[in-house]
């Protein structure tokens, strides 16, 4: 493949934005280097880039994009918000339509507020813990990613009885030390934590099935263990579905699984592709945000009708009869051939599934924490990586991230891509 046009934009980036892109996962570092692939326009499951190349997307654009690029109904929704005002500043009908929609399709939603990110979201999620608790401390898991403010750019301390140290310059160590990071999936440290500080804690934080080590699901019990210990300690629990909003069922991971969180933070697919978040939960915690409350968050985006319209047509999408039925079944057919050829190689690799989307991790241990995905050759994902984009497959350039299907992606695409994958791995066996 010819990748000249990127190349050239690249260095012309490097001049102007900070390293040359506008979020640090889509430099190419996590793969071993190499100009990130410059993409043009993007319809159905395809993008084409700037040198004419097509590509089958499994990137997803890291989550919403699940209905697809360009989703008809979707781009309607947004044409007719571009023509109508896209930002007015004051409240519309759209959001209570949406708001009501959310908590249909999500009960633990008694109240909601719209906001412009997934960090957005989280980062008030906490601030309301704290707020209503009167506590500042916070758990959290590792590998987990809840966005880019500072409570959580936080790394564990030496045990789950220790407090937590920046994982980024700039972060004071009086933010980290308010932070106790654990394993995921781990009950055991959870409780030796919460017996140390739990009276000291204003909320769990937790993505009830993690999307940011892979797609790693809860064990049996995980989430009801969290639930009851946090809430024996007066401590909220905030379950953080960025990603796993409307991703795997027409709900949350709470549906998923019956358990329900306090709070919400949501992102990603509710915004049908543009910038959204959302959060909310009990009544009586959402009731001390401004303006009924002293736990202070606003935003001049907030709620814009172009965000809410593509939000509400992406959820009508999902609404359509045997959309993760179908999802499931592409989902399992990926997985099932990625693994034959694999196998067929003699290359090592688990995979972790969920619905439509997947993690092929380099290595024979199944991953059920950070640790373990962490073991996972990177370096063979690189190669698989790069060996996949020359044959036309997009993949998300990090051996941590998951492969997203979507409503557009066709059994002859996942055919493609299982057989690009056995060249790959033949490639990589050699
Ligand atoms: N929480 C989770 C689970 C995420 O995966 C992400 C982003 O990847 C965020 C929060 C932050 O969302 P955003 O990038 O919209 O700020």
């Amino acid at each position: 493949m010819n990748f000249t046009t990127s190349k050239k934009l690249h260095n012309e980036a490097k001049d102007h934005i900070v390293g040359g892109v506008n979020s640090p996962s889509r430099a190419y570092k996590g793969v071993g280097g190499g100009t990130p692939v410059y993409m043009k326009q993007g319809k159905g499951a395809y993008f084409w880039d700037v040198d004419g190349n097509k590509y089958i997307d499994f990137l997803g654009a890291y989550g919403p994009i699940i209905t697809g690029h360009a989703h008809p109904h979707i781009a309607e929704a947004i044409s007719h918000a571009a023509y109508n005002g896209v930002l007015y500043g004051t409240p519309t009908k759209l959001e209570n339509t949406f708001a009501k929609m959310l908590k249909e399709a999500i009960p633990s939603l008694e109240k909601i507020r719209f906001v412009n990110s997934g960090t957005e979201a989280v980062m008030t999620t906490v601030r309301v813990a704290r707020a209503y608790t009167g506590r500042d401390k916070v758990i959290k898991f590792s590998g987990c990613y809840h966005g880019h403010f500072d409570s959580v750019l936080v790394e564990a301390g030496s045990g789950p009885a220790t407090l937590g140290t920046p994982d980024s310059a700039g972060i004071p160590e009086t933010v980290a030390e308010n932070v106790i990071t654990i394993p995921f999936n781990d009950l055991a440290s959870f409780k030796q934590a919460m017996e140390h500080w739990g009276d000291q804690i204003a909320a769990v934080l937790v993505e009830p099935l993690v999307g940011n080590f892979g797609i790693v699901e809860p064990k049996e019990g995980f989430l009801e263990g969290i639930n009851t210990v946090a809430h024996d300690a007066g401590s909220l629990v905030i379950y953080d579905e960025v990603i796993t909003s409307f991703r795997f069922t027409y709900g949350n991971a709470q549906q998923l699984y019956g358990v329900e969180p306090d709070m919400t933070a949501m992102g990603k697919i509710i915004g049908g592709g543009l910038p959204i978040g959302a959060y909310g939960g009990r009544a009586d915690i959402m009731e001390h945000v401004a303006p009924l409350g002293a736990a202070y968050q606003a935003g001049t985006m907030s709620g814009n009708p172009a965000s809410i319209a593509a939000g509400i047509a992406c959820l009508e999408v999902l609404q359509e009869d045997g959309v993760y039925d179908e999802l499931d079944r592409l989902g399992e057919r990926l997985e099932n051939g990625l693994l034959d050829k694999a196998s067929e190689s003699k290359i090592p690799v688990s995979i972790n599934r969920k619905c439509g989307a997947l993690t092929v991790y380099f290595g024979d241990e199944t991953v059920e924490n950070y640790e373990q995905a962490d073991a996972s050759n990177g370096e063979a994902f690189s190669q698989f990586f790069h060996l996949m984009l020359e044959q036309g497959i997009n993949l998300a350039p990090s051996k941590f991230e998951a492969w997203f299907l979507t409503t557009e992606h066709t059994e002859s695409d996942i055919d493609q891509t299982i057989e690009a994958a056995g060249k790959a791995f033949r490639a990589m066996a050699k």
